[in-house]
């Protein structure tokens, strides 16, 4: 099967800086590819470029063979491409359900805000119970009616997970998914990650973790200042020299 996202040559500066520089690489359907650098290595800048929020200066990039640049992120979302941010991205007064809820009506098109402004009347009851579903599927059910606000900060990262995939991406961008999650909740990510991916949904996962990403992912991309130094599968990239050197610093 021909691969659902394609990358070649992005770049983008900023100024005289180059944020991304000749990034090129494949992602395979229920692929896990880990994105690792640095900060400012243009980890986010890499994903901005594909949701269409930022337009590269150079490069192509395709998604089932068709090119996303000067397309509009609301075009590229409903194209399958879903995405979490790097810092908390939830309407903090409206609830779990409503929050996942909004996922799946921006998916649907529904007029979920009109909806909600009258009282709820007229949002779809198949839109509540889709969301019911996938908050059971991640064991967060019993907190359906509780505002975003009280949750604690890696129920709010799994409830964004839950948002995304609720609109059935096809292609998963996640911004540090694991960034100040315990140790329970980082295992519960990656058995997520891995049940993701089973169901044919790729992924596309910023990651400082390295133990994480070479046990989980199935390709590797390394950003050093922009530049992609490394490329792979984890076996390979932790024999690179270039890897060697930024990470084991020898
Ligand atoms: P990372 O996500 O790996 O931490 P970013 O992609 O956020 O890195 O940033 C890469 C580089 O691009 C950094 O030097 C950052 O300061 C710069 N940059 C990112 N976004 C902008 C922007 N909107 N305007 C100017 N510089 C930016
Ligand atoms: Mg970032």
């Amino acid at each position: 099967m021909a691969p659902i996202l394609v990358a070649e040559n992005l770049t983008k500066r900023y100024g005289g800086i180059y944020a991304l520089r000749k990034c090129s690489f494949e992602v395979n359907h229920g692929e896990i590819i880990a994105v690792i650098g640095p900060n400012g290595s243009g980890k986010s800048t890499l994903f901005n470029c594909i949701t269409g929020l930022t337009r590269p200066d150079e490069g192509e990039i395709l998604f089932n063979g068709q090119s996303l640049i000067n397309m509009p992120p609301h075009r590229i979302a409903e194209l399958g491409v879903g995405r979490t941010f790097q810092n908390i991205n939830l309407f903090s007064e409206l609830t779990v359900l409503q929050n996942v809820q909004i996922g799946i009506a921006s998916f649907r098109k529904v007029k979920f805000w009109k909806a909600l402004l009258t009282g709820g009347r007229g949002i779809s009851r198949r839109a509540e119970s889709d969301a019911r579903s996938t908050l059971q599927h991640f064991e967060l059910e019993s907190l359906a009616d509780i505002p975003a606000r009280e949750l604690s900060f890696g129920q709010q990262r799994l409830v964004e997970l839950a948002r995304a995939l609720s609109q059935k991406p096809k292609l998963l961008l996640l911004d540090e998914p694991a960034s100040g999650l315990n140790q329970s909740e980082r295992e519960r990510l990656l058995e997520l990650l891995v049940d993701i991916s089973r169901q044919g949904i790729a992924v596309i996962w910023i990651e400082h973790d390295l133990g994480s990403v070479m046990k989980v992912a199935h390709k590797v991309v390394v950003l050093e200042f922009g530049e992609q130094i490394c490329y792979g599968a984890p076996e390979e990239v932790q024999k690179d020299p270039k890897f060697i050197k930024a990470y084991v610093g020898t």
